[in-house]
């Protein structure tokens, strides 16, 4: 048994009915909603079994791009697992690119000091190959797409390389549109290659993949990320004054699209089975280390949360469904087949979540809602405050995969995650097991599973929030329409992402 509820107020008299009272909307949890608080942060704090998941997954299966061996792994053990969790669950049809890296090496022309002195890189996701001898090119830099407007036909035949200074998880948003949008612009312009500098918290010489969009119309060109280490060096020397020459050799290919799936699971509610709470993560990672944190962790607390609900008695009044997208890093294919699926459904969900900054122990709970959100939500978090994560936090919830939701004004809440040492291993070789810590990832399990209970159960709802003042694009590149960029955690005051994944 647990003291997590040494913190909680007396519990209030049970008005749960089909009409709850404005009181009891208003109200926090009762003794038996206690009790169900028991039942599912006890076992997610001790029984280790998400953690027993995630190295299934990632030691397991492994890495998982979309259109891979490893991603129609993930699929089938997510579907198996679920079922043995006592979960119902079902596969729903995406078709998904097919990238595939290659051969990936760059070097040093610059002088007889630095000739042939290789650079770390790795291919962008969506990048086009050179030819098998590579491009030569002489290296300018940029700081941004402003800059390399300014540049005009300076970047003609030239290789764009963008530079910037992210030092903490938050500049993510800043500079990740550098990543999306940057080697589409440079290619428009008649750049020969990208090389962008790894979007990184910190580097011991490790390139962070991570995709780029070429705008339509436009013919992709060589795009690879460069270590922090190398993108200094580069900086330097045409600091020096240059010129610095660079020869690149990509081998990456686009396949022929494959056919692939979102794995959906379900608890059926128990009063309100029509109204859906969501709560996702995505099942696709990128195709170097395991995708340990992105999303692997994210993947494991909402199956987690899954297991745990469908052992409660009585179930949550409403139904919880649990999504596991595909293709969240290369293009939210999954999140706009679920949405276009669904889409006579997503009046009646209720409230939705996903999990993909990682598996750092939990901060506390963000909204986007309507009108009066915190004070509806406040009462129900006590069960949070032995995990440290009791608080609602400013900035507001929300993930990629949900960007689809937005236009139907579907209530988000999220568990905040400590997200501070996550873009040191964003989507790099390095993101595996070891990586997270097992303690953090179960807190924040139990807050998901918590936070997914609540959002079941609680009496009242979530106001819906206003639309945006335009859909957002679903069309828009990666790094600019599109409220959170994949790859990215979810957007919010204080919070890692703002603009791209
Ligand atoms: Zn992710």
């Amino acid at each position: 048994m647990f003291s997590l509820l040494a913190a909680t107020p007396a519990p209030k008299a049970s008005t749960a009915s089909n009409v709850p009272s404005q009181a009891a909307k208003m109200a926090g949890p009762t003794a038996a909603q206690l009790q169900a608080a028991e039942r599912l942060v006890g076992p997610a704090l001790t029984e280790g079994h998400a953690w027993a998941r995630l190295t299934e997954l990632t030691d397991g299966i492994g890495p998982r791009l979309s259109g891979s061996e490893g991603a129609e792994a993930a699929v089938q053990w997510a579907l198996r697992s679920f079922k043995a969790d006592g979960v119902k669950a079902w596969l729903e049809p995406v078709k998904v690119p097919h990238w595939v890296r290659g051969e990936e090496r760059a070097e040093l022309l610059t002088s007889e000091r630095f000739r042939g002195r290789p650079l770390q890189v790795m291919a962008l996701g969506g990048s086009a190959a050179t030819p098998p001898e590579g491009i030569t090119a002489e290296v300018v830099e940029v700081s941004s797409l402003e800059e390399l407007a300014a540049l005009g036909d300076r970047v003609k035949g030239r290789i764009v390389f963008f530079s910037h200074d992210m030092k903490v998880a938050e500049d993510y948003g800043r500079f990740a549109a550098l990543r999306g949008r940057g080697p589409s612009v440079a290619a428009k312009a008649g750049a020969a290659g990208a090389l962008v500098r790894s979007l990184a918290t910190a580097s011991l010489s490790t390139p962070h993949t991570g995709s780029t969009r070429f705008e339509d119309g436009v013919t992709p060109i060589p795009a690879a990320s460069v270590t922090v280490e190398d993108a200094g060096l580069l900086h330097r020397l045409l600091a020096e004054g240059g010129p610095v020459r660079v020869r690149l050799v990509l081998g990456c290919k686009e396949l022929p699209e494959v056919d692939s799936f979102n794995v959906v699971a379900e608890v059926r509610g128990r009063e309100r089975p029509g109204e859906i709470v969501l709560i996702g993560a995505h099942l696709d990672s990128w195709d170097v280390g395991t995708g340990a944190h992105d999303d692997g962790a994210g993947v494991v607390m909402v199956m987690e949360a899954a297991r745990l609900l469908a052992r409660q008695k009585p179930a949550p009044r409403r139904t919880v469904r649990v999504v596991l997208f595909m293709n969240e890093e290369n293009g939210l294919r999954g999140a706009r087949a679920y949405a276009q699926a669904h889409a006579a459904e997503l009046p009646r969900h209720v409230a939705a979540m996903e999990m993909d900054s990682g598996g750092g122990r939990p901060l506390g709970v963000q909204l986007r809602a309507g009108e009066g959100a915190p004070e509806l939500v406040r009462p129900w978090l006590s069960p949070l405050v032995a995990l440290s994560a009791g608080t609602i936090l400013p900035g507001e919830a929300g993930g990629a995969d949900l960007s689809p939701l937005v236009p139907a004004r579907v209530p988000m809440f999220g568990v905040r995650t400590d997200a501070s040492r996550y873009f040191d291993v964003h989507h790099t070789h390095a993101d595996t097991l070891d990586k997270v810590e097992p303690e953090a990832l179960a807190k924040s399990t139990a807050a998901v599973a918590w936070m997914t209970y609540v959002m079941a159960e609680m009496p009242g709802l979530l106001v819906r929030p206003s639309a945006p003042p335009t859909a957002p694009s679903l069309t828009a590149p990666p790094s600019l329409g599109r409220p959170p960029v994949p790859g990215a955690p979810p957007a919010g005051a204080g919070n890692v992402k703002s603009s791209d994944r």
